[in-house]
């Protein structure tokens, strides 16, 4: 049985111990300890990351996994290698305290909040996760992101207010007399943890010692997760670097726009609404261009177009509208790409409004080092060849 200094102390960073075991467990090495203040994964926290070392020697190693089976403590190194390490031998133990004091942020904000929205909305938290980028939080109770913005606001209050947290370890006479949120039913002994007034439950998880630790609390997120709500929530250093990244993001844009960072989505929706109505103006332009273009060809059995400016889809919309006009052929090629080693590439495209083009496209392609094909009058694809080579090519037209 390991000793857990983590309950006795949440912000013990160094400890000494004496190594009990060390085994092999499905292809991983650990080692136990009689006593450790690195904290196993449970609860829905991450497990602790951080450093053994023999006290005799100066050998250490980096540990990355902590697990907890029947009332022992595993620690998982990054290594296989423990050549050193032996069962008796006295140890000394840091943890990464940067991580372990996010985890209690993340932990405690959690309590806070949770307590608040299960009494604001009469739910249970049926589910909780504090993963590597956020924490998520499910209740069997449907709410909006407004409403939980409110909670938001009162455990942003509760938190600043400093609220020392409180552990009480009941006698199970006591513990009927209580009180406590739960994700399960509990048996043993049960360890209650109490941000008094805003919520008490039942936990094994760390704890910042009072509200004021959690600093910042921020709802990121709040949608329908089947009959209830999934939250996903940052607290402390997660929420200010949130903050921040969408503060400075935001504070380009409102340079860019030569405005104040509140104006940014007022002027941002008056930009994207004048570039829908400037792009059917272009395009009511364009299709009045292209017409009068193709009227030039009135008459003529074939056209040809080679341009270095216009995109390929409007190759092919001038060239359907020329075919209008003709009686033959019409053939578009628009400039993609000047950079290929033989030469600058020309897309094409091809419509004739009686005839197959199949014979005409097959034999360019083989005389211009081209691709591509179609049928029913219609054809496209690319050439390697420069806009002499096609014009000494398409002579007849
Ligand atoms: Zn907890």
């Amino acid at each position: 049985m390991t000793e857990k200094l983590y309950y006795q102390d949440a912000y013990l960073k160094e400890f000494t111990a004496e190594i009990t075991d060390i085994r092999e467990i499905e292809d991983r090495t650990a080692i136990v300890l009689d006593r450790t203040a690195l904290y196993p994964e449970g609860g829905g926290q991450g497990a602790d990351h951080g450093i053994i070392r023999l006290l005799d020697g100066g050998e250490e190693i980096s540990i990355a996994d902590v697990q907890e089976e029947q009332e022992e403590i595993w620690h998982f190194p990054e290594t296989k290698d423990l050549s050193g390490f032996e069962i008796g031998q006295k140890v000394s133990g840091t943890i990464d305290w940067e991580r372990r004091f996010d985890h209690m942020q993340q932990h405690s904000g959690e309590h806070i909040i949770s307590g608040i929205l299960c009494r604001m909305f009469h739910c249970d938290n049926i589910g909780f996760h504090l993963g590597e980028d956020d924490v998520t939080i499910d209740y069997n109770a449907a709410f909006t992101f407004e409403e939980a913005l409110k909670a938001e606001d009162e455990a942003n209050r509760y938190i600043w207010e400093n609220h020392p947290l409180v552990e009480l370890w009941p006698d199970p006479e006591e513990l009927k007399t209580i009180e406590y949120r739960s994700k399960k039913e509990l048996e043993g002994n049960v360890r209650l943890t109490s941000f008094p007034g805003a919520d008490t439950c039942a936990c094994c998880g760390t704890h910042v010692k009072a509200s004021a630790e959690v600093g910042l609390l921020k709802i990121t997120s709040a949608h329908k997760f089947h009959e209830g709500t999934r939250l996903t929530l940052l607290c402390g250093r997660r929420a200010m670097d949130f903050l921040s990244m969408n503060y400075h993001a935001n504070k380009k844009t409102a340079v860019m726009l030569s405005t104040r960072e509140e104006k940014t989505p007022e002027l941002v929706k008056k930009q994207i609404e004048e570039l829908v109505s400037l792009k059917a103006r272009l395009s009511q332009i364009k299709e009045d261009y292209f017409t009068l273009w193709a009227d030039h060809f009135q008459g003529r059995e074939n056209a040809l177009v080679i341009s270095d400016r216009l995109e390929p889809e409007e190759g092919r919309q001038l060239a359907d509208l020329i075919a209008n006009n003709i009686s033959g052929t019409a053939l578009v090629f628009t400039k993609v790409n000047d950079q290929t080693e033989d030469g600058p590439v020309y897309r094409y495209a091809c419509v004739n409004r009686e005839q197959d083009v199949t014979g005409l496209i097959q034999e360019m392609n083989s005389a211009l080092s081209g691709k591509g094909g179609g049928r029913n009058g219609f054809a496209q694809g690319n050439v390697h060849a420069d806009k002499k080579t096609i014009e000494k090519f398409l002579s007849s037209f």
